[in-house]
C-alpha cells in the first residue's frame, strides 16, 4: 500500500464520516428550532434556535465538503493509483496522456506517427 492509497482510504472515510455527521447535524438543528422557536421568549427558546441554527449550518458546510473530498477519493481510486505523487505528468500516467484524433489509439512520449493508424501528429 503506498501512501497515495492510504490517503485515499482516509479521505473517503473523513468525507463519508462528515456526511453523515453532517446529515445528523442538519436533522438536529432542524428539530431544535423548530421546538425552540415558539418558546423564544424563554432564554431556552433562544438558545435552541441559536444552536440550531449552528448545526444546520454545520450541516449544510460538512455535507457538501464531504461528497466533494468522497467524490475526489473516489476518483482516485478509479485510476489506481497511476496518478503518481509529484510525478503526475509524466511516466504515462493517464492524466495527461494524449490521443490519437482519429483512432483514439494512445499517444506514446516523442511519437510522430500513430502506431495504430499511422496518422501524423502534428
Ligand atoms: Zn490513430
Amino acid at each position: 500500500m503506498n501512501s497515495i492509497q492510504k490517503q485515499k482510504g482516509w479521505l473517503v472515510g473523513i468525507s463519508i464520516a462528515m456526511i453523515v455527521l453532517g446529515a445528523v447535524a442538519l436533522v438536529g438543528g432542524i428539530i431544535l428550532l423548530v421546538s425552540g422557536i415558539p418558546a423564544i421568549p424563554a432564554v431556552a427558546g433562544i438558545l435552541k434556535v441559536v444552536f440550531g441554527g449552528l448545526l444546520v449550518l454545520f450541516g449544510l458546510v460538512s455535507m457538501p465538503l464531504g461528497i466533494r473530498w468522497a467524490w475526489v477519493g473516489l476518483a482516485l481510486s478509479a485510476t489506481k493509483g497511476s496518478i503518481k505523487q509529484g510525478n503526475i505528468a509524466k511516466e504515462g500516467g493517464t492524466v495527461n496522456m494524449k490521443k490519437c484524433d482519429k483512432c483514439g489509439t494512445e499517444r506514446k512520449e516523442g511519437e510522430e506517427v500513430c502506431s495504430n493508424c499511422g496518422k501524423k501528429f502534428e
